[in-house]
């Protein structure tokens, strides 16, 4: 229908970026083709060692699910969008095709190794995460190509993730934002993912934080050399959440807390995080 309906034409999923958008006059699409009657676009399924969404799947549905819980950074993820409203209608996929600089999906995804199945009348792609969202409010998706499905392989034994993100209250996007994935080895680092939300045009992927917790243990020489990189590498806009100077205090802040929380979980504490309102 994308294809016959012309450039204008855009794809509706949960409504809860677009509407808001025609309704301010930014987006005056000709047509709106509908994905929500399209039977079998929302699930999680564990498959193939990875953790499987349908496009269609609300942020709701992921809070509540056994299967994404397992791997806590996306319940952290799901649990603080918004509010209950907006999660029971917002959709994974419409939120990665969206690229909203400050929208949380991407950020977390980024920290883990995520693929994007996409459709269009020439067939389906598979396309890693990492680049797909080129800029903001920008993706690598054709006109007439959607997002079908986000796989997310699941991470390996001894790892811990964790996402914070700091609001002024529920039903507004975060100042600022810190996924945090880390794979132990003992007391050791052994991997680590480090992704910035709303503090750049796209997800900060802060990779000299992550070369400072690599092969080192999580104490308070690493945790503060991480902090210095992420300082150095997020370029956050000044706007009615705060100055770029506090924003960047406040990534580094965010990234902090959630090194900590990700080294208990990857030692098996289960620990419970909410995003941190103002
Ligand atoms: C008041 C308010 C507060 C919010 N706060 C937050 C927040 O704190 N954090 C956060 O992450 N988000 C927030 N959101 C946004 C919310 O998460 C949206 O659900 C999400 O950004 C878009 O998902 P959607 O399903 O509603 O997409 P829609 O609004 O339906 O679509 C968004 C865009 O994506 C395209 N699209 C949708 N689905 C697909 C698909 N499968 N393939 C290709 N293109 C597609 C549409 O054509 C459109 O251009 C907020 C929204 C509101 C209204």
């Amino acid at each position: 229908m994308l294809s016959q309906l012309g450039d204008e034409a855009k794809l509706l999923a949960g409504g809860q970026s677009l509407i808001p958008l025609m309704k301010l006059r930014f987006a005056n699409p000709s047509h709106l083709v509908d994905l929500n009657f399209i039977p079998g676009t929302a699930y999680i399924k564990e498959e193939g060692g990875s953790v499987r969404f349908g496009a269609l799947t609300r942020h709701a549905e992921v809070e509540r699910s056994g299967i994404a819980s397992r791997v806590p950074i996306l319940h952290d993820c799901a649990a603080g969008i918004a509010d209950t409203q907006i999660r029971n209608r917002g959709t994974i996929g419409g939120s990665l095709a969206e690229a909203d600089p400050s929208g949380d999906w991407a950020a977390v995804l980024l920290t883990q190794k995520t693929e994007i199945r996409c459709l269009s009348p020439r067939g389906e792609r598979t396309l890693p995460l990492t680049g797909f969202i080129s800029d903001a409010y920008t993706t690598l998706l054709d006109h007439d190509e959607l997002v079908s499905e986000i796989v997310v392989k699941t991470p390996e034994k001894n790892s811990g993730g964790a996402y914070l993100a700091f609001k002024r209250s529920a039903p507004v996007y975060p100042t600022a934002s810190a996924a945090v994935q880390l794979v132990m080895e003992g007391e050791f680092c052994k991997d680590a993912a480090i992704v910035l939300g709303c503090v750049g045009l796209v997800p900060v992927k802060a990779t000299a934080a992550e070369g400072a917790l690599r092969g080192s243990k999580i104490d308070d020489k690493a945790v503060t050399a991480a902090m210095e990189a992420v300082r150095a590498a997020v370029d956050p806009q000044p706007d009615m959440r705060g100055s770029a100077e506090y924003k960047r205090e406040l990534a580094a802040a965010l990234v902090k807390r959630a090194i900590a929380i990700a080294a208990r979980r990857a030692r098996g504490e289960q620990v419970e995080v909410s995003h941190i309102y103002a």
